[in-house]
Order: structure tokens, then sequence, then C-alpha cells
């Protein structure tokens, strides 16, 4: 579904891709694991059509990321992937039901409708109670699980998430990993997840390594 192939990329002298691979499949579960600094940002940034790698090839389908116009890129990363971060991706001042409605809204979908879709995900998140409070209102844990409704509201073929449960304890961490993976299934959506914590690589399919900007994905050998 999705190929990255000798990414490169590097800020000023520092370099932080140095030929980073990755394959995920439709459906799959991948855990980005690696120390702090080898550069899984920036490889989950670079797959996800967000920063552009120096040099190096990502594919998603048969669309090479890297080749297209900047706003084909942002219309398929709004149709076809969902985001989720550490902690600040929702806006403050919309209410969390209208942050998951967000992405529906802003592909012209009518208000009712939207927020009728965005409390169906609230619900299986089990964060419906917070729907009418402000994100700075509710608790890390709502906040992430409002994050990831709104990351599956558009029913997106991928879901990146980038140590989605950084910020949380560990039975709340528990909590959103084993909601997110099990909508993620029910649904068919791929997830790349970036995380150095084993407990949360657990629920994926397999794991591939980072260290000093450079990653052996073994499914590349097949
Ligand atoms: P962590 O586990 O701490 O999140 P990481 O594996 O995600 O680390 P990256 O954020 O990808 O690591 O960073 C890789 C290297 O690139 C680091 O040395 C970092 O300082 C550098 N880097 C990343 N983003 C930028 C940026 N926007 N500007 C300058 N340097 C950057
Ligand atoms: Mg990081």
């Amino acid at each position: 579904l999705l190929k990255a192939e000798g990414l490169y990329k590097s800020f000023g002298k520092t370099h932080a891709l140095e030929g980073a691979g990755l394959a995920v499949r439709e459906g799959e579960i991948v855990a980005v694991m690696g120390p702090s600094g080898s550069g899984k940002s920036t490889l989950l940034h670079c797959i996800a059509g967000i920063l552009p790698p120096d040099k190096g090839r990502v594919s998603y389908q048969d669309k090479d990321l890297t080749r297209m116009s900047d706003s084909d890129r942002s219309e398929l990363r709004r149709t076809e992937f969902g985001f989720v971060f550490q902690f600040g991706q929702l806006v403050p001042e919309l209410t969390c039901l209208e942050n998951v409605a967000l992405p529906l809204r802003l592909s012209g979908m009518k208000r009712k409708d939207a927020e009728r879709a965005a409390k169906d995900w609230m619900a299986r998140l089990e964060v419906d109670t917070v729907a009418d409070q402000r994100p700075g209102e509710t608790s890390g844990g709502q906040g992430q699980r409002v994050a990831v409704a709104r990351a599956l509201v558009t029913g997106p073929k991928v879901i990146f998430a980038d140590e989605p449960t950084g910020a949380l304890d560990s039975l709340n961490g528990e909590r959103v990993m084993h909601l997110l993976t099990t909508a993620a299934r029910e649904t068919g959506a791929a997830v790349v997840l970036v995380t150095h914590e084993a407990r949360v690589a657990a629920y994926s399919d397999r794991e591939v390594v980072v260290r000093d900007g450079r990653s052996r994905d073994v499914e590349f050998a097949r």
C-alpha cells in the first residue's frame, strides 16, 4: 500500500535520515521503534507527505508522493490519511465534537451529518461524554481518544501515529492503543505507529527499527 525507499533528510548539519525505508501493507499495523533522535518522526513525516525528503521515493498505491503537486499531496493526506500525535493536535477553541467533525466539514459535509458521524466515532472511542467540552477541559487520555476519533472519522486507509501514548500513564496508554487498534482492524486501516515503548509496539503486527537514520524493513526482502 505504502512504500518508502532510500530516504535521506538533513536539517542543516544534522543527518536525520540516511537511507531509511519502510513498507506497509493494507490493514497492517507497523511499529517504528528506535532510540530518541534516531529519525523516527522524520521518517513518519516523510512517508506521510508532510515533509519532503532530500532523496528517495515514497509511493502510495501507484502514486509517487515526492513527485506530486503540493495540492494533490494535501488532498491525498486529507482523504486517505489520518494523524494522531503526542499532543497539541486538537483545536483548543472548538469543542471535542467540533474537532472530530472538522475533517468532514472541511471536505464539504453538512454540519448535521458531520456531527452525527463524529458522535458515532466518539462513542466507539468511549469519549462521547466529553463531546461538548473543549480539549483543555478533558483528561489526557480522553484528549488522545478524541484525537483518534478525529483521525478515523474520514475513513482513512493509513493512520500515522507518532507516540500517541507518549504523554499518558500506562493504563490510559493501553486504553488508547486498544481502541485505536480495534478500530483500525474493523475499518481495515493500516497504522504506522512510532513508539519507543515495547508495550505499545506489542499492539503491532511487526516492528521496524530505526537507528542513526537508517531502517531495515525485512518486508523488502520478500
Ligand atoms: P524522539 O524519539 O525523541 O521523538 P525521533 O527518533 O523521532 O526522536 P527525529 O525527531 O526524527 O527523531 O529527529 C532526528 C534528528 O533530526 C534529531 O537529531 C533531531 O534533532 C533532528 N531534527 C528533527 N527535526 C528537525 C528540525 N525540524 N530541524 C532541525 N533538526 C531536526
Ligand atoms: Mg519523535
